[in-house]
This record gives C-alpha cells, structure tokens and sequence, in this order.
C-alpha cells in the first residue's frame, strides 16, 4: 500500500512508491518486528533548501536542493548527493530509504540519508557549480557532520565537488573536517578504490550470483544501461573477466557489437565526447530496442524506474544486475520472477560504494590509510558475505534476493529501533 504522507506526491511507479512495494512485500517475514514496519514508510527528517547563486552573466538563479534522513537507528546518516534536472523531493525520499536498506544489508553502522539538486550540472560553468556546491553545502550545514549525516558522490557528483563540501563544511565550523563526506581526492583524506568501488561491488556480487546459476563469465555477453562512474567500472571489470560488453546505453546513444565493443576506444570516446552517442565502431540502436538485444547479463546503471513490465518481458539475460538505484519496478520485479530472471537487486549490488565509502570515514577518523589492495580484499569479503548471507534467507523463505535483502537489512533496523525503544 502506497502510505500516505501529505508532503508528496506518490504513485504506485514513482520512487518512493515503489520503495513502500518493497517494504509491503517484505513485512510478512518480519514476525514482531513487524510492529515497528511504519517506522520505515516515514524519512526521519527532510530538509529543503531554497539555493541562489549569481550566475556568470549577472543574474541570480535559485535552485532547489534537499537532504533526507530516513533513518538514524543504527547510526549517522549515509548516502550521496545527486545533481539532475529531475530530482524531487520524493525521489530523495526514495534514495535516502534505499540507503538504510543497503547500509543494513551490508552491516556498516550508519542509517540512510541522501541529498539533491535540481539542476543540470552541464548548462553551469565551473565557477557556478562550485558556489552552487558551496552553498548548498552551507544551507544543509545544520544537519549534516561527520558524526550526524556524511554525504558522497552520486549521479553527476564527484570527487572535486566532495573537497568543495569538506572545504566549505570545514570553513563554517573553523577546522578541517575530513569525515563529514566520502568521495574526496584521495590527497585530502579520499580512499583509495573509492571512485572503481561500486561498480566493483556489482562485478563482485554479479560473479557470486552467475556461479550460482551456472553462467560462465568469460564469454558472457553484458548489456550495460549508464556508462558512468559505476556502469564503467562493472563493464570494464566484466571485461578483464573475458565477458563481452555487446550494448551500452546512455543519455546521448544506444550501441550495440554482438561480437563485443573495444571497451577501451569506447571509455576513450565517452571521455572526449561526453558520451556514447557517434562511436563509429557499432551500431547505433533506437534508445527501446536496447530491452531486445541478446545478452547473457543486463546491467541497469543509470536512473531509476527503467524496468518495466514491458521491457521485463522483452529482455534477453539471464541475470540482472542493479547498478542503478531503484532501476526495477515493482511490476517489472513480478515479470523477471514469472520468466525465472535473477535479480540481484541494487540494495546489494551496489552496496560496494558505501562499503568503501565506510572504509575511507574510518581511515579518515584514524588517520591512518589503507593499501589498494587491503580495500579491495575488504570490499570483496564483505560484499561476498553478505550476498550469501542474502542467499540463504531467500532459500529458506523462498523469496526473491530483493525481499530476502529487505528481509536481513529491515530486521536489523527494526531490532535496533525496537531496542533504542520509543523517547520519550
Ligand atoms: N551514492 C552511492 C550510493 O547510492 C554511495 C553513497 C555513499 O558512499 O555514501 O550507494
């Protein structure tokens, strides 16, 4: 049931709808704790922040941004900020939700949080996106520090705008605070592995789940949605594995190589044209017969709502892998179920970004930094574990990865806020 709250629009396919789908589907398997499900269906607490800026030609421009804690129980806020024209309230409110889950599901002591603007990042200069970073920073200043809520990079934020908030968090409280975001250059307290860790974490989790399922990765023909920071990592990983990358989609083209695209004259290509669209060596595809194309592993990395039940009908892997948030509908869930298509779900998948995230708010606190490599072998063991740990609830229930995900994460925020108890 879509639980109504007065401050947003909600529909059974928008963000946040489909994030209450999820809970619903996954109250049944809470037993008493199942008391405390509303807690769930409401963000904590929702910040919005009207942003001016003077624009390099002299006029003044507002812009909208938002902060969302949903969840405090298990720890400080956690989850990326996002730059894009479409972001509303109620799409946070969605992100900031999916964030509990995931850092439930992978155990790290945080609750969920995620912020936005509304914004094109790409019609601003770099001055205008650094004060428009700046003061967003300073309007979410009250709520969020390294203790209280950490925000990251995500769709369209990177590192030079992580060391833009640390710069000007530090500045208003008068000492350099590292550990209020994850993300930063790794020469101002940044982990290494950060930047490649998501798409990591969906090569990772998408290996475990083709072992079990008997697909072989070399040879594997991959279908990518997004060609960003975590579309690119996964299709470069899945690559060096000898899988071919036959179609990737993005906002400026489809293309598609049933033999397999040279990845890296691709990678070359998107960062001199800021996109796939003109590579020459593929076909170009219309942005819908992208669903068709013949693939063995289909990687949403790019928005959400991208599955729906009729491109669920029409997709040809045999495994889906959640590099996106929210890429799946709820109806969408029900066809890949009916046509035995695995999903490891986003919630999981790419929980390698907070992971390694985490890692960097330690080292940070500890000013003491960590090898690649111990990253890595860290990221991998607990991304591995939880899968499996996932793996074995939705055997014993008889569920999709995706409830028996939301199964593991809600019973441990529910555990914790039924133990916190009600204040007062
Ligand atoms: N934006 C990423 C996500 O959706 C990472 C968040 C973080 O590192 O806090 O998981």
């Amino acid at each position: 049931m879509v639980a109504s709250l007065s401050y947003v629009h909600v529909t059974p396919d928008s963000p946040w709808g489909t994030y209450i789908a999820q809970v619903d589907r996954v109250i049944p398997y809470l037993g008493a704790l199942g008391r405390w499900a509303e807690t769930l269906k409401r963000p904590k607490r929702s910040l919005i922040v009207d942003i001016p800026i003077e624009m390099d030609d002299g006029s003044i421009r507002h812009f909208e941004g938002f902060r969302v804690q949903h969840s405090l129980t298990r720890g400080p806020g956690k989850g990326g900020v996002r730059y894009h024209p479409d972001v509303t309230l109620e799409e946070v409110m969605a992100l900031s939700a999916w964030m509990s889950i995931k850092n439930a599901a992978v155990n790290l002591p945080y609750g969920g949080a995620k912020g936005g603007i509304r914004v094109d990042p790409r019609q601003l200069s770099l001055k205008e996106l650094e004060k428009l970073t700046r003061r967003y920073t300073s309007e979410i200043g009250i709520i969020i520090g390294p203790h209280q809520d950490i925000p990251a990079p995500d769709v369209n934020t990177n590192s030079q705008i992580m060391a833009w908030m640390m710069d000007t968090y530090s500045m208003n409280v008068g000492a350099t605070a590292t550990g209020v975001v994850t993300g930063k250059p790794v020469h101002l307290g940044g982990s290494l592995g950060r930047v490649k860790a998501t798409g990591r974490g969906v090569f990772v989790t998408g290996c475990e789940a083709a072992k079990r399922i008997g697909l072989a990765v070399p040879g594997a023909r991959v279908a990518v949605q997004g060609l960003g920071n975590v579309g690119s990592a996964a299709a470069e990983l899945f690559a060096q594995a000898g899988a071919h990358i036959v179609a990737v989609q993005d906002h400026t083209g489809t293309i598609a190589r049933a033999s397999g695209l040279d990845l890296s004259a691709l990678l070359a290509h998107v960062r001199a044209t800021g996109g796939v669209g003109g590579f020459k060596e593929a076909e170009a595809l219309d942005p819908e017969s992208f669903w068709d194309v013949a693939c063995d592993i289909l990687i949403p990395a790019a928005l959400e709502g991208q599955l729906t039940p009729s491109r669920a009908q029409r997709i040809k892997a045999r495994l889906v892998l959640e590099g996106a948030n929210g890429p799946t509908l709820p109806s969408g869930d029900d066809v890949l179920k009916d046509r035995n298509i695995l999903v490891v779900p986003d919630v999981i998948c790419n929980a390698g970004g907070v992971t390694v995230s985490y890692f960097e708010w330690v080292q940070d606190f500890s000013s003491f930094f960590w090898t690649e490599d111990e990253i890595n072998q860290r990221l991998d063991k607990i991304m591995v574990h939880a899968l499996s740990h996932i793996w074995d609830t939705a055997d014993r229930h008889r569920i999709s990865l995706r409830t028996a995900t939301f199964a593991v994460a809600c019973e441990r925020i529910l555990s914790a806020r039924a133990d916190r108890g009600l204040y007062p």
